[in-house]
């Protein structure tokens, strides 16, 4: 699905666009080459490749895999997709370790509860804070913003202008907390990195899950400061 010039939603569950257990995915098209966003749950390339053929994309244009951070409906598709296409796979060095042993960080025994299966691939380079990505005439701006993970990142680039931010599961729509108090959650750090990502004042949003936002990210950035300094039991009870 085109959402704008420069990024197509592939996948996510949410979205019906791939199998259950999938993250939302994107493509970054850089024109002579693409970055894929997130590989999802495990069983979700096949509808991915499908997706980006109906939308005119070729997929062995990507060169580039970059993981937001190393939860196993992120990861998922690493497999298929570098057997695919023989992309880079590229994350932040402190979740590498998860991402290539599917350990306790990885959550891969919630993956196997809910029936998915998938076998992990060594991560090509890492990057970190300030690393500019070049994905053709588009250059994605690393930002290290952890607490979720310890080596949760997000990219940020100009589309048409407009700040735009691929941030996985460290922010979303309406300061949706997601998936907290699991192995690598660290509070504390997810409020520094809220702070962090609203110096960037970015303008579109594109989050690991729910709803991406093409416009007045900052407000819905500014919920998390109310929620994120609420009560434990709001907290809990704002988990959507
Ligand atoms: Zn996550």
């Amino acid at each position: 699905m085109k959402l704008t010039k420069r990024v197509y939603l592939v996948g996510g569950s949410g979205y019906g666009l791939s199998p259950s257990g999938d993250c939302n995915v994107y493509l970054v098209d850089g024109g002579t080459e693409y970055a894929l966003i997130d590989t999802g749950g495990g069983y979700g390339i096949p509808a991915m490749l499908n997706n980006m053929k109906k939308d005119g994309l070729n997929p062995s244009k990507i060169t580039k895999t970059l993981i937001t951070h190393c939860h196993y409906d992120h990861i998922g598709g690493n497999f298929d997709i570098k057997e695919e296409t023989n992309t880079e796979i590229l994350c932040h060095p402190n979740d590498r370790e998860a991402i290539e042993t599917l350990n306790e960080l990885s959550l891969y025994d919630m993956a196997q509860e809910s029936g998915l299966e998938f076998e992990a691939v060594p991560i090509d380079a890492t990057v970190d804070d300030g690393d500019i990505i070049k994905v053709g005439e588009i250059e994605l701006e690393t930002i290290h913003n952890p607490g979720h993970t310890p080596g949760c990142i997000s990219f940020l680039m100009k589309d048409d202008g407009v700040k735009s931010l691929l941030c996985g599961d460290i922010a979303s729509a309406s300061g949706r907390l997601g998936f907290i108090n699991g192995p690598g959650f660290v509070l504390e750090d997810w409020k520094k990195s809220i702070k962090k990502l609203m110096e960037y004042t970015p303008q579109r949003l594109y989050p690991g899950h729910g709803t991406f936002l093409m416009a007045d990210t900052m407000s819905h950035l500014m919920m998390y400061e109310q929620k994120m300094n609420a009560p434990w039991t709001t907290i809990i009870t704002a988990v959507g």
